[in-house]
């Protein structure tokens, strides 16, 4: 039998990826797309068969999967976008690592958090030290060095401490240093694109935008 996983899994069977975007279910064989890979509706299935698509669709795809991967809205993704092409080296790269090291990103790929969404909140409720001083802004860009902690009184959140027992499940992050007593963690690098577990084309949204 294949068991509904609601709205958020269906993104991710439209999108042919696995968006990570319902915390531990995303790890388990109840993901729904280690059930059926392919687009939901009632031609889904036939429909990825066929899908041979490139160019413009591709490309728009791509953007709307790095969106929703990293739950962000049109605006953000922009400015996110335009900040990149300021920046010096590669844009598709910096696009990248400017979405990693968000704070909202960090606590989830630290594991204090079962999904972006859910560390997204998280920060919004001021439950993170960064450097020790609270940051509640979920787009905050952190620096290598830079310290996460759960702060002293939000270390009781339930929904921390169920991530931090799952964690491991998820691809190793050389970048990132964890300590789970301390529930802290350390940015210990700015990673290089091979070091971001991000199963994206971030060319095609550089490409997209170049137009
Ligand atoms: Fe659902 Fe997570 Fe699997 Fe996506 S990765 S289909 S959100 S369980």
């Amino acid at each position: 039998m294949i068991v509904s996983n609601g709205p958020q899994c269906k993104l991710c069977r439209r999108e042919g990826a696995k968006l990570m975007l319902k915390g531990n279910r995303c790890y388990l064989d109840k993901c729904a797309m280690e059930r059926r890979d392919y687009a939901p509706g009632q031609h889904g299935a036939v429909q990825r068969r066929k899908k041979s698509s490139s160019g413009f669709a591709e490309q728009l795809r791509e953007k709307q999967k790095i969106k929703r991967m990293y739950g962000l809205r049109e605006q953000q993704f922009r400015n996110t976008f335009k900040k990149a092409v300021r920046m010096p080296g590669v844009t598709g790269e910096n696009f990248l690592r400017i979405l990693e090291l968000r704070l909202d990103n960090i606590v989830f790929r630290m594991g204090f958090a079962p999904s972006r969404n859910a560390a997204r909140q998280l920060v919004k409720h001021g439950h993170f030290l960064v450097n020790g001083k609270k940051v509640d802004i979920p787009s905050f860009q952190l620096r290598a060095g830079d310290v996460v902690s759960i702060k002293e009184r939000s270390r009781k959140v339930e929904v921390v401490h169920a991530a931090l027992s799952n964690q491991g499940r998820g691809v190793s992050i050389d970048w990132i240093q964890v300590d789970k007593v301390k529930l802290s963690g350390t940015v210990a690098a700015v990673p290089t694109r091979d070091q971001i577990p991000t199963p994206v084309n971030e060319l095609l949204v550089v490409e997209l935008y170049s137009k």
